[in-house]
């Protein structure tokens, strides 16, 4: 082991959206801060890549606007969800923004490795391809992480706060706090394809038995990412070829964008276990972020903007109460509640209405009859 031992403010672990954008802005507050990332960057992630609106006001805070603005991407103006039998509901990205903006389609691979740049630019000493590998406990305390570097390099770096930004797998929450195992019911499957056909500036959603997929352009290719019942994924052989042409492509609108598709990238899969908030500052000296701290439906497009505005709150409340773990962690816990609480609900009951095909097809019909009601429930997903 090595013995360098670094003292920070703060040692973020996890360079999604959520891990570099704090850093940018605790640096930015003029905080010593760490940035552990495990995977070498440029990095493929599995998401929709489909960047909501409002994200865009948060690039504008973390001095990436004109950076995002020149990267490969394409605009979304709508979302439009095709139900099984193939019928359509539009929702335009600018009700998201009053008006403002559209979301854009932009590869994980880019966006993430322009926010872990900008944080090493914001002051940030980044640490790549760096694992947290434990964390450093003092009775009830954390303290801090040891970190093994790619050639299995170990070193302690003690830090008044330590956060988990290290996504849905929870790597530090899941050391200080057993997690109950459930068995992931869903499989998530994404490429980057070329050949499809959605319509220009679209994100369009296909339902179909047991899950949805997405599909929209990312600037030079298009992102497919798709849901589907984990018992089917082994019933096929876990082959996600044959699981777009027999299941997504069961939808029709999916038969028709999909039909001269072909995968240019490998295929990316993730088994998602659970859905909602764990325990957003489980001990204190440790608070989590993102989706460490809760992971929304990607059926509404936000878990990237959650990610950005879970930061934000964290940001908030850091700086003032880093002398004062207790009360940071209570303070915390209370803006993160008021902040995220409602729309995680709000989500659960959209996505067991949309489990069920026959609602969809409800919904779907409801959602046509009324411009008010679609964007009412559209902004629900957020605020
Ligand atoms: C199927 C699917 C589709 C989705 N589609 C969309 C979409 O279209 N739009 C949207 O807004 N959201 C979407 N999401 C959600 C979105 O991907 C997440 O909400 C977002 O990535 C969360 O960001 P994060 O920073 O919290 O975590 P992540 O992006 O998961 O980043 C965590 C980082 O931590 C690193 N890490 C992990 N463990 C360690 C460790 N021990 N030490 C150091 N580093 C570590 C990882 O390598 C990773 O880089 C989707 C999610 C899924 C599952």
């Amino acid at each position: 082991m090595r013995n360098a031992k670094t003292t920070y403010d703060v040692l973020i672990a996890g360079a999604g959206p959520a891990g570099s954008s704090l850093a940018i802005r605790l640096a930015g507050a003029g905080l010593k801060v760490a940035l552990t990332e495990q995977k070498k960057f440029p990095r493929h992630k599995l998401c929709g890549e489909f960047v909501s609106p409002e994200c865009v006001e948060h690039f504008a805070e973390l001095g990436l606007t004109a950076t995002i603005e020149s990267a490969c991407r394409a605009e979304l103006r709508e979302t439009v969800f095709y139900s099984y039998s193939g019928r359509s509901v539009s929702i335009r990205s600018d009700v998201f923004s009053n008006g403002e903006s559209s979301a854009i389609g932009l590869s994980r691979s880019r966006m993430d490795e322009l926010l872990f740049e900008r944080a090493h630019q914001a002051g940030a000493e980044v640490l790549r391809e760096t694992t947290a590998s434990r964390v450093i406990v003092n009775g009830k305390k954390v303290m801090g992480v040891e970190v093994t570097d790619a050639n299995g390099n170990r070193s302690e770096i003690n830090a008044r706060l330590t956060i988990d930004g290290t996504g849905r797998s929870r790597q530090l929450v899941r050391m200080v706090m057993p997690l109950v195992k459930s068995r992931p019911t869903l499989t998530a499957f994404k490429t980057h394809l070329a050949g499809a056909e959605p319509d220009d500036g679209a994100c369009e959603i296909y339902s179909y038995p047991g899950g949805y997929g997405g599909l929209n352009s990312v600037g030079d290719r298009f992102n497919l990412c798709f849901v589907v019942a984990s018992d089917k994924v082994r019933a096929t052989g876990n082959d996600p070829e044959l699981l777009m042409r027999e299941i997504v492509m069961r939808n029709p609108r999916a038969a028709q964008t999909l039909r001269n598709a072909r995968a240019v990238e490998p295929w990316l899969a993730v088994a998602i276990d659970r859905f909602g908030t764990v325990e957003p500052a489980p001990v204190e000296g440790l608070i989590s972020i993102g989706d460490a701290a809760s992971f929304i439906d990607p059926f509404t497009g936000s878990g990237m903007l959650m990610a950005l505005e879970s930061s934000r709150v964290a940001a908030s409340v850091i700086p003032d109460n880093i002398a004062d773990l207790s009360a940071l962690r209570e303070e915390y816990l209370e803006v993160y509640g008021r902040k995220f609480a409602k729309r995680l609900r709000y989500s659960n009951i959209l996505r067991f209405a949309s489990s069920s095909t026959r609602v969809g097809e409800i919904a779907v019909a409801a959602l046509r009859s009324s411009r008010s009601l679609r964007a009412q429930v559209a902004r629900h997903t957020r605020n």
